[in-house]
C-alpha cells in the first residue's frame, strides 16, 4: 500500500499507474544478466510495500539472457511483432516515455512494445532518475514549451479530454513517466522541469488489459495503456488505441495460456474477501486499505 499513500493524491478519480507489483510467470521471468532483474524485482516490492515471501524466487547465480527480437524486444520464441501494425501508427504527437532505471530491466515491460508501434521521430525514451538542463537541453527545451503536457495525476491535472477543448494551444507533445507510483512521484517531484508543463490526467472507465501484472485498483493502467488512450484523445483516433492495445491483450493472452495467471486488483481481492495477507496492524495502512475497500481515492 506505500506506493499509493505516496504518489496517490487527491481528486477523482484517475485512470493511470505506472508499474506495478511485478509477478513472476513460468514462461517469462527469469534473471537478467548480471542479476539486474532481481535487483529490480526486490525495489518493485520494496516500492509497493509488499511482502516479497512466495513471489521471487530470487536467483543465486546470473542466468543468460534469452535472445530478444530487436523489433519487439520479447524473446525471440515470444516474439510478438505479429500483433504489431505493419506501419507505425501514424501519429502528429510527440510521445517522451522518462523511465525509471529499474523500468528499463524488467522483464514484463510495455514500453517497447508501444515503441515498436510508433514512428521513432515521435516516441521517444529517456532513463533516468534526474533531468536538468545541461543534463537534457532537449528534454528541457520540450518541457518550457506551451503545447506540452505531462500526465501525471493530482489535484493540479486537468482530464486530458476536457482541456484539448479549451485549450487556446493544441498540445504537441505528451510526456508520460514510467515507472512504480514511488518511482513516478520521486520523478515528478524531484526534477523541476517535470512541472513546466500542464499536468493532465486520464479520466477512463476502462479497466486495464494487463491482467497478468497486479493493479492496486482496477481502474489502474499500464504505461502502454496510458499512452494508448492518452494518444487517441489527442488524435482524436480510437483505432490507435485499439492498435496499441494488440501486442499487450497478445503478450496476456500468451503468458496466461502458459501457466500465468490473473493477477486481481488488491481493490477487487479486498472488496470480495479474497485479500490472501493479513490486514495491516498499522492503523495508518489500515486505513488506507479500507479506503481503497470503500473506492476512496486515497
Ligand atoms: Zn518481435
Amino acid at each position: 500500500m506505500e506506493p499509493h499513500k505516496e504518489a496517490r493524491t487527491p481528486g477523482d478519480p484517475v485512470a493511470w499507474l505506472p508499474g506495478t507489483l511485478r509477478t513472476q510467470t513460468p514462461e517469462e521471468e527469469e534473471p537478467r544478466v548480471g542479476g539486474s532483474a532481481p535487483a529490480a524485482s526486490v525495489l518493485d516490492a520494496e516500492a509497493c510495500g509488499a511482502s516479497a515471501d512466495g513471489l521471487w524466487d530470487l536467483p543465486v547465480e546470473p542466468a543468460e539472457r534469452r535472445p530478444e527480437c530487436s523489433h519487439c524486444s520479447r524473446p525471440q520464441k515470444v516474439c510478438l511483432c505479429p500483433f504489431l501494425p505493419a506501419h507505425p501508427v501514424h501519429i502528429s504527437t510527440y510521445l517522451y516515455i522518462i523511465q525509471h532505471p529499474a523500468e528499463e530491466n524488467k522483464v514484463l515491460r510495455t514500453v517497447p512494445l508501444l515503441a515498436a508501434c510508433l514512428p521513432k521521430d515521435k516516441c521517444k525514451i529517456k532513463i533516468g532518475r534526474r533531468f536538468s538542463e545541461e543534463r537534457d537541453p532537449e528534454l528541457s527545451t520540450i518541457c518550457q514549451k506551451s503545447d506540452t503536457l505531462i500526465l501525471y495525476p493530482g489535484a493540479e491535472a486537468a482530464d486530458l479530454e476536457e482541456f484539448i477543448l479549451d485549450s487556446p494551444v493544441y498540445p504537441s507533445t505528451i510526456i508520460i513517466i514510467d515507472g512504480t507510483w514511488s518511482q513516478a512521484k520521486d520523478i515528478f517531484y524531484k526534477n523541476s522541469l517535470f512541472r513546466l508543463p500542464k499536468q493532465v490526467q486520464l479520466k477512463t472507465s476502462i479497466s486495464s488489459q494487463y491482467v497478468i501484472r497486479a493493479q492496486p485498483t482496477n481502474r489502474c493502467l499500464s504505461t502502454l495503456e496510458c499512452a494508448a488512450v492518452a494518444l487517441s484523445i489527442l488524435e482524436k483516433n480510437n483505432y490507435i488505441q485499439e492498435t496499441l492495445l494488440r501486442p499487450l491483450q497478445a503478450l496476456c493472452s500468451f503468458q496466461l495460456q502458459h501457466g500465468a495467471q490473473i493477477r486481481l486488483s488488491k481493490e477487487h481481492l479486498l472488496k470480495n474477501g479474497l485479500y490472501p495477507k493479513p490486514m495491516p496492524k498499522n492503523k495508518r495502512k489500515l486505513r488506507k486499505m479500507e479506503l481503497l475497500m470503500n473506492s476512496i481515492k486515497i
